[in-house]
């Protein structure tokens, strides 16, 4: 269902234009966009009182409005809400005239200075080891650049822009809108008061050509993901003279299979024999730094964590590096034969002589008797 236009700006079906305009008036102020940045509802507000404005101040549409509804304006022709950047054109412009206050300065002319490149992002992968040791990497970026062969002013080499007819210059035209003179940006120089008459063959009249480049990307070791670079020029071209925009590289650290990283200490997994890990003696550890060789003590147990001091990240700020923390992980055999059965069998018998499973036994007794037992 289409809202009711009159209860969109809280006016009678007989309130009079001025009683209209002051609605609107009221409405557009609560809820101008230049008022109420970022603000999506406002912004819809905005456009919803100023659509039933467009209908209710035009005399021809609020009498087919009247008689025939929404679905008889729409029939006759209306395009239905103007889109937010035809409302600032179209009406942007009576906030300063009428209220006192700028209708933004998306409405105000450019004038023809030069204008810097936009700033563009590139998001760049990186493998864990190349995250943690630095790398230099070339990538390729398509991006508009400033046209040489025109300085990126637009107009073929030897001509010069002619003042546009439209608005003498001003970037503004002023036309009427009901009972409005209402000024807005030139259409025809898109309020630069300038035009390209004899455009740049390479360009278009645009004075920007799409480019590709090659760039050099020089990643220090020690970045993670979320890590910004800002290459200085290396965005957008400028036009008639402005400067290039930076280019942004985000960069995202790819996982690896055994190592995980928090900062600048690194986690790894260590797997160990069970016999090993019984009777203690030197293992190879992989750390990103090469393998280093790590002594375990005898009787070590699944889950125990050794901290290798400087074997860590390298901090991006400076200052040494960090740990690696390793997590031991105890081995229990499998597909035994029978004659490993056997010794573990007798291994077994030999653990029971020597009183070694009490720990375990005792672990039941209080389960059972204390915990289970009581109820
Ligand atoms: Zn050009
Ligand atoms: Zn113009």
């Amino acid at each position: 269902m289409h809202i009711d236009y009159y209860e969109t700006l809280s006016v009678s079906r007989s309130g009079s234009g001025v009683e209209i305009k002051k609605a609107y008036r009221k409405l557009a102020m609560k809820y101008h966009p230049d008022r109420n940045p970022d603000n999506k509802e406002a912004e819809e507000q905005f456009k919803l009182c100023t659509e039933a404005y467009e209908v209710l101040s035009d005399e021809s549409k609020r009498k087919i409005y009247d008689t025939y509804g929404y679905d008889g304006l729409k029939n006759s022709g209306y395009n239905g809400p103007s889109n937010a950047e035809d409302i600032f054109s179209s009406f942007g412009d009576i906030f300063s005239d009428l209220f006192g206050f700028s209708g933004g300065n998306r409405t105000r002319a450019r004038r023809d200075g030069p204008v810097s490149g936009n700033d563009l992002r590139y998001d760049v992968e990186v493998s864990f080891m190349e995250a943690v040791h630095g790398v230099s990497k070339e990538v390729e970026l398509t991006r508009r650049d400033t046209c040489w062969t025109c300085e990126g002013s637009g107009s073929r080499p030897g001509h010069k822009k002619e003042v546009c007819p439209s608005c003498n210059g001003r970037g503004q035209v002023v036309r009427s809108q009901g009972f409005f003179q209402v000024s807005s940006t030139c259409p025809q120089c898109h309020g630069e008061g300038e035009i390209v008459t004899n455009p740049c063959s390479d360009c278009e009249g645009s004075g920007l050509v799409e480019k590709t480049k090659k760039v050099a990307l020089k990643i220090p070791p020690g970045v993670d993901t979320g890590a910004r670079m800002r290459l200085r020029g290396e965005g957008e071209g400028g036009r008639r003279g402005g400067t290039a925009g930076d280019l942004y590289v985000v960069i995202h650290v790819e996982d690896h299979e055994f190592f995980k990283r928090d900062g600048s200490t690194i986690y790894c997994r260590l797997p160990i024999p069970m016999v090993k890990a019984a009777l203690g003696g030197s293992v190879e550890v992989p750390t990103i730094h090469g393998k280093k060789s790590l002594n375990i003590s005898a009787g070590s147990q699944s889950g125990e964590v050794i901290t290798l001091r400087n074997e860590g990240v390298r901090s991006l700020r400076g200052g040494g590096k960090g740990d690696m923390v390793v997590e031991i992980q105890v081995l229990t055999p499998t597909n035994l034969c029978g004659e490993q059965k056997q010794m573990l069998k007798e291994f077994d018998g030999l653990c029971q002589k020597h009183g070694q499973h009490e720990e375990q036994e005792g672990f039941f007794k209080r389960l059972f008797g204390e915990v289970l037992g009581k109820n």
